[in-house]
């Protein structure tokens, strides 16, 4: 999580989120992300901003407040930010079963890579491309890593 606590649950950013916000390590729609769902007193994992999309990362318990009965509580928010709003739901586990249930198709298996640095390798099969290709900085983001897909 790149905002503070307090932050995540107040409407000021104190003097250190206030910074990383000028520097552009948070976005403003990543912050404004953390005002919507304030109420709903969930703890997330990250809100990462890509393009015109949110990626929210939580737990399976926090994935489905923010979701909401009928998928109404997100509706909301994402009307109210004007944003696209995907969740993304982190588990624990190996590094396998995490991007398996962040991408939410089955992976056929993760290698790691060790040249030029550590990355992974994570094998799909083809036709979750559409679906894999988009979620690749978000996967890599969360897990730490790099990482690419192969669709065999
Ligand atoms: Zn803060």
């Amino acid at each position: 999580m790149k905002i503070c606590k307090v932050c995540a649950q107040s409407d000021m950013l104190c003097a250190a989120c206030q910074k990383k916000l000028e520097d552009g390590q948070i976005k403003q729609a990543e912050v404004d992300f953390y005002r919507a769902v304030k109420e709903l007193g969930v703890e997330l994992v990250d809100v990462l901003e890509r393009g015109n999309r949110l990626y929210v990362i939580a737990d399976s318990n926090n994935s489905r407040k923010i979701i909401g009965p009928g998928g109404k509580t997100i509706r909301k928010i994402s009307e109210q930010l004007g944003k696209q709003i995907k969740v993304l739901e982190k588990t624990e586990g190996t590094d396998k079963e995490v991007i398996e249930k962040l991408i939410g198709v089955p992976v056929k298996g993760v290698n790691t890579v060790y040249s030029p640095s550590e990355s992974y390798k994570i094998r799909l099969d083809k036709k979750y491309r559409k679906m894999a290709e988009p979620l690749k900085s978000v996967v890599s983001e969360i897990i730490g890593k790099k990482i690419t897909f192969v669709f065999e």
